[in-house]
Order: C-alpha cells, then structure tokens, then sequence
C-alpha cells in the first residue's frame, strides 16, 4: 500500500477530468489523476465521440464515392478489409490519447491508474495492477462518468452488443437491430449499413432523435428510410438466443406479427452514470437513486471541498458540457469566482446528414410558452448545397418574436454540426436576426443558409444564391 498526499484528486480522465486537471496544473495546483483505464481520454476518446467518428468518416467517404457514379466517376464495388479499418480507428484513438499523456507530463499532472473509491472525506483508495495507494487530498473533482444501459429482459450473449461492443467492429452482421433511435444508435447504425449489414432500428416513441424537432427529422427520414428499416411506436418484449441468431419479439405499431431473427442486436437505449460506483458516501457526498451527484452553479456537490462534473452531474451527457464544467470546478478550487452558467449546449449526430441544434428547440419552445418565430432556409435552394450534391438540408432559426433575437438553431445536412457554432455564438452574444443577417457570409457555403434564414425572418430576403 503506498501514500501519496496532493493538493487536488480528480476521480475520471475523460474529457471532463482531462479538462479540470489541466486546467489546474496550469493554475498551480499540485494535481493527480485517476482512471481505471491505462489511458487517459475516458469514454469519448477510448470508445466514444472519436473512435465513432472515425468509422463515420469511413462510411462517409464510401457514400460519397458509390454517388459519384452518377456524376461520370465510377470506382467500382468496395473491398472491405475490417481489420485495417479497426486498425485506422485505433491509430485514431491512441494518437488522442499519447497526446494527452504528453500534456499531462508537460504539466506535472500525474495518472494514478486504478479504480478509485472514497474511504473519507479527504481520502480516496485507489486499486492498481500493483497494489492499492490511498490518496490523501485538499480538494477533489468526481468526473468518474457513465456506462450504457443494459436492459434486464435481453441475455448475455456476445450477440448481443453496447456501443463499446459496436465499435469493437469484430464482424459485419448480416442483419442487425438497432434497439434505441438515440443518437449513438443511429451513429452506428450508419456506420454498419455503410459496411454492410441490413439495419432495423425500433424506438420507442414517434420519432427518431427525439430531442429534434420534427420538421428537421422529416428531413433526416427522407434519406434514412432507404438506410434502414425504422420501426417507430414499437417496443422490444423479449430477446431469444437461439443457434442460428437472436429472435426478437416486439409490441406496438409498427411491431412484426413474428418474433425477427438478427445476427447481432445493439442496445442503445441511453448511458447511466458512474456517481453509486465510488463510494462517495464515504465522503459524506450525496448521489441520487439514478447515480447522478447535484452540484452547484460552481459545480460544487454537498460537500464544499468536492466537486463533480460531466456526466454523472446530469445532460445533456455530452463531452463539451464536461469540458467546460471541468475548467469551472478547477477555477474555483483555485480561488477564482466562476460559474457554470451557459445560454445554450450544443448537440450533434454524426449522421449522414447530420442533424444539430443548439438553444431552444421549437418543440421547447412550444413546452416553456415563450413567444416565438422561425425561419426556414432549404439547402434546395443553396447553390453550394446544389453543387455538393447535399440539398437534402435545412437550417432554421428560431426568434424571440418581440426582439427578434436568436434563441436557437437547427440546422440537418452535410457538415451541419461544424456550422452550429455561430447560432451558438449568436445566441450567447444575445444577437438578434439583424446582426446575423448583416453578417456577410462568404458564397457559396452552406453556413450562409444561416445568414439567410435570418434575413426570412428581417423580411429582407431579395434573391437567392
Ligand atoms: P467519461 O468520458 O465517461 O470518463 C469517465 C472516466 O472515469 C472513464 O475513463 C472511467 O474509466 C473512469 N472511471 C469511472 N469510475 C472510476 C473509478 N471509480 N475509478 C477510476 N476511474 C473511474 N459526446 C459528444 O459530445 N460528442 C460525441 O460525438 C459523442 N459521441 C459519443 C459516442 C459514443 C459511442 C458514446 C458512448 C458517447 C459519446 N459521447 C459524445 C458522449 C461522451 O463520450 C461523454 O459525454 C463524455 O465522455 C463524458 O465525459 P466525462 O468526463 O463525464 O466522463
């Protein structure tokens, strides 16, 4: 058992622990970091946002180059080779990760490899590959994260596969069902049907994406109800291991009258968080019947010296909400008066088209009572969009309806989520439609659409590029 005394313990080295950490080592703090992982990154760079957007990318580009055909440029039936693909992802993953060892060196913050549990207020245990070391801290930061969710009802079965096991890519299922029309979901959905495999996806409820409004993922189903077979309204009863596959049995609109037989089922039905795993009662820190830790505005948890960031503090689970929350929590510790307060998070999927939105949603709008108005730009009418080959797109922006100002965006095609970020800004910046449309947006891109969907609303429109 070996001791160590530091100024500040952050529990989780993913992007929120990554983040809080560097942030302090560079505020002069004396800081380690624990992860289980031999790694550093957590979920997002290990088996998360990175590896799933390096298989996204594969997919991408073999779309691509099967539509050239019909522009006079033919290359022919694809020849996968699986295992260099899993061997690209990977280069992907670990040229991220030697990246952020190399950081954490730079700063002197050290990675304590194990698995982590309070056993006091000022002390967490760490269990090792050599041993246990009890780390004795001034402050500390929980970003210990989430896993997925298993449903209780389907077997264990390596048929049977979580997202970690998706991005695995050990095979290409000749039929896959894809449980959950999440983001992650559909993600990977994408990436196999790209390789392969026929895809059936059911959810729940009535659409896709959930979250989106429904006017953008109409746009979404005109391209995907060629990807895969979606089952909407329909919900999985029961899962069956059999020699020749996993037969699934479902209920409710769209549900098949037989139990279908998959090679492989992935269960994407949402990610839980990792807050009941360390014990952080030991601490005297509280953590809700569902694993997640309340904090404040500061990120601050019941306990004043703890502190607690990313997923396990609530949604959107997304790797930039850890981000910042993480450099939030590091900034008080190291005295400064900082706080977690943002306008707007953005969300992505990484689809093809991809779908994106930021601030309020209509839908939302709609939920809160808030006066609104939106305007529509359709990538039909974009000449970049024409050009590219990418007019199954829109971007909409929604309006206070009194002030005109940008309370949220949406934007489904090609790119959509590198886009976003200026009706993020806007929004945070509190522009209204005339700043954005004023804003001159060079032509053709596609980002112009946004320029244009606010001139819609200013009634200011006068030609179309
Ligand atoms: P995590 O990244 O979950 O990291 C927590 C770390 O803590 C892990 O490394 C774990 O090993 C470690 N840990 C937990 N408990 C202990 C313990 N007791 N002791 C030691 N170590 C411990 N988000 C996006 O923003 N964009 C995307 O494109 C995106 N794509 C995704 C794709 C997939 C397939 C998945 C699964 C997730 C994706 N996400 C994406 C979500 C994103 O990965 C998470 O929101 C993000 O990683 C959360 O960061 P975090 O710092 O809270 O913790």
């Amino acid at each position: 058992m070996s001791e160590i005394k530091t100024q500040l313990v952050v529990l989780g080295a993913g992007p929120g622990g990554y983040s809080a950490a560097f942030r302090a080592a560079d505020l002069g703090i004396e800081t380690i970091l624990v992860d289980a992982r031999e790694t550093l990154g957590g979920v997002c760079l290990n088996v998360g946002c990175i590896p799933s957007k390096a298989l996204l990318h594969v997919a991408k580009v073999m779309k691509e180059a099967k539509h050239l055909a019909s522009h006079g440029v033919s290359f022919g039936e694809p020849e996968i080779d699986l295992d260099k693909i899993r061997a690209y992802k990977d280069g992907v993953v670990s040229q991220l990760t030697k990246g952020l060892a190399g950081m954490s060196k730079m700063r002197k913050v050290k990675h304590v490899q194990g698995y982590g549990k309070f056993t006091g207020a000022n002390t967490l245990e760490v269990e090792g590959k050599d041993g246990k070391t009890t780390i004795t801290f001034d402050n500390a930061i929980i970003a210990a994260g989430s896993e997925p969710v298993s449903l209780p009802f389907i077997p264990e079965d390596d048929r049977v596969i979580d997202s970690t096991g998706a991005l695995e890519m050990k095979d290409i299922p000749e039929k896959m069902l894809v449980l959950g029309g999440g983001i992650i979901g559909l993600e990977m959905g994408t990436v196999y049907e790209a390789l392969g495999a026929q895809i059936d996806v059911v959810e729940f409820l009535d659409q896709l994406i959930p979250a989106a409004d429904k006017d953008i993922m109409k746009v979404f189903m005109k391209t995907y109800k060629e990807k895969f077979n979606v089952m909407l309204e329909t919900k999985v009863t029961g899962v069956e291991a059999k020699d020749d596959g996993m037969y699934v049995s479902f209920e409710g609109k769209n549900a098949p009258a037989e139990p279908v037989r998959y090679d492989k089922v992935l269960v994407a039905v949402g990610r839980k968080p990792n807050g009941a795993l360390i014990a952080a009662d030991k601490a005297g820190v509280n953590v809700d019947e569902r694993g997640f830790i309340a904090v404040d505005k500061q990120m601050k948890t019941n306990v004043g010296h703890i502190y607690a960031i990313g997923d396990l503090v609530g949604q959107p689970m997304l790797a930039h909400k850890a981000v910042h929350e993480g450099h939030v929590a590091a900034e008080n510790i190291a005295g400064k008066k900082h706080f977690f307060d943002p306008r707007c998070i953005p969300s992505v999927a990484y689809t093809e088209p991809e779908v994106a939105w930021v601030g309020l949603t209509e839908k939302e709008a709609k939920e809160q009572g808030v006066s609104y108005e939106t305007a529509t730009f359709p990538w039909a009418a974009s000449g970049r969009a024409i050009a590219s080959d990418a007019t199954d797109g829109m971007t909409k922006m929604i309006f206070d309806k009194e002030t005109g100002r940008v309370i949220g965006g949406a934007m489904i095609g090609t790119n959509a989520g590198e886009m976003l970020g200026e009706i993020g800004l806007a929004i945070e910046m509190g522009a209204d439609a005339e700043d954005v449309g004023l804003t001159i947006h060079a032509h053709p891109t596609l980002n112009e659409s946004i320029g244009l969907a606010c001139e819609i609303f200013e009634g200011s429109i006068t030609d179309l590029p």
